[in-house]
C-alpha cells in the first residue's frame, strides 16, 4: 500500500459540500485519489454521504458502504465545523455542548472509525482543520477556540501513537477564508469590516479554500512523510 498511486487511495473529506472542505474534495479528486465526501446535506456529489460527524452509526454505515464501494480508507481530511459567536456569561451549556461535539467529538468519531484502515495498511494520512484563533484566542468564541485547540493536542497526541504504524497526523488552521461560513458570520456582523481585515493581513487578501486543499494535497503526499505532529498555519501571515 505505502508505495501507491493516488487512484488506490481512498480519501475521505468531512465537511466536504462546502467551503474547505469542497475544495479539498476536488482538489483530492483532481489529484487522482479515490474522495468519499461526509456532510450534513451533500446533495449530488459523487460518493458523498449525510453523515452527522457527531453520529458515530452513521459514520459507521457510511463506512461500509465506502469499503464496499471505493476500498479501505487511506486519507482522511477533517473539514466539517461549526462556528459560534456568543459572550462567554450568555453560552448555555447546550451551546457550548453543540460547538464542542461538532469541532471536537466528530473529529474524535471519524479518526478512531477509520484508522483501523490505515493500521492495517501500514500507512495513513490524516489532516485535521482546527483555526488560526487558537494562536491568538478570540472573543466570543470561547467554546469555539476550546474546542479547535482540542483539535490541535488531538493531533499531537494521535502523530506520537500512531508514527510508528506509518500514520501521519498534521493539523492546518486555517485563517479567514472566504467560505460560505466566513460570509455568513459576515452578514451577522460578527467579522467587523473585512477590508480592514484584508489591510491587516500581510499577503493583503483574504485566503482561498484553494489555499488549504494544497496545504492538505501535501500533507497527505508520499513526500509529506516526515512531517508529522505539527499545526501548518496557512493565514497569510496573520498568525506567526
Ligand atoms: P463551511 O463552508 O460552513 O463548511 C463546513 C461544512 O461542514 C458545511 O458543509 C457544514 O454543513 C458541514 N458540517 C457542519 N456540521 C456538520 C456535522 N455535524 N457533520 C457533518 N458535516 C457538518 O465552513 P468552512 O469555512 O469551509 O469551514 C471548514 C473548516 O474550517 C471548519 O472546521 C471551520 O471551523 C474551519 N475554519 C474555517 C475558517 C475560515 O476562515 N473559513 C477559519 C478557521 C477555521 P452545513 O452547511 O449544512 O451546516
Amino acid at each position: 500500500m505505502s508505495k501507491s498511486s493516488a487512484a488506490e487511495k481512498v480519501a475521505v473529506v468531512t465537511g466536504g459540500a462546502s467551503g474547505i472542505g469542497k475544495a479539498v474534495a476536488e482538489r483530492l479528486s483532481k489529484d487522482g485519489y479515490r474522495v468519499a465526501v461526509f456532510d450534513l446535506n451533500p446533495g449530488d456529489i459523487p460518493h458523498s454521504y449525510a453523515v452527522d460527524v457527531t453520529d458515530r452509526a452513521q459514520i459507521d454505515t457510511a463506512l461500509k458502504s465506502i469499503h464496499e464501494e471505493l476500498g479501505p480508507v487511506a486519507i482522511l481530511v477533517n473539514a466539517a465545523g461549526l462556528d459560534g459567536f456568543t459572550p462567554f456569561l450568555k453560552i448555555s451549556f447546550e451551546e457550548w455542548q453543540k460547538v464542542v461535539n461538532v469541532n471536537l467529538h466528530g473529529v474524535f468519531h471519524v479518526i478512531q472509525a477509520v484508522l483501523p484502515d490505515m493500521i492495517d495498511a501500514g500507512w495513513g494520512r490524516i489532516v485535521n482543520i482546527s483555526s488560526s484563533s487558537t494562536h491568538s484566542g478570540t472573543p466570543f468564541m470561547t467554546h469555539y477556540v476550546s474546542a479547535k485547540s482540542a483539535v490541535n493536542g488531538l493531533t499531537k497526541s494521535l502523530a506520537l501513537e500512531y508514527g510508528p504504524k506509518g500514520i501521519t497526523v498534521n493539523a492546518v488552521p486555517p485563517g479567514f477564508i472566504d467560505t460560505p461560513m466566513l460570509r455568513k458570520a459576515e452578514e451577522r456582523g460578527n467579522l467587523g469590516d473585512i477590508e480592514k481585515t484584508i489591510a491587516a493581513t500581510p499577503v493583503r487578501r483574504i485566503g482561498k479554500p484553494e489555499d488549504i486543499a494544497a496545504t492538505c494535497a501535501f500533507l497527505i503526499s508520499e513526500e509529506a512523510g516526515y512531517i508529522t505532529g505539527q499545526i501548518v498555519g496557512v493565514n497569510g501571515g496573520r498568525n506567526t
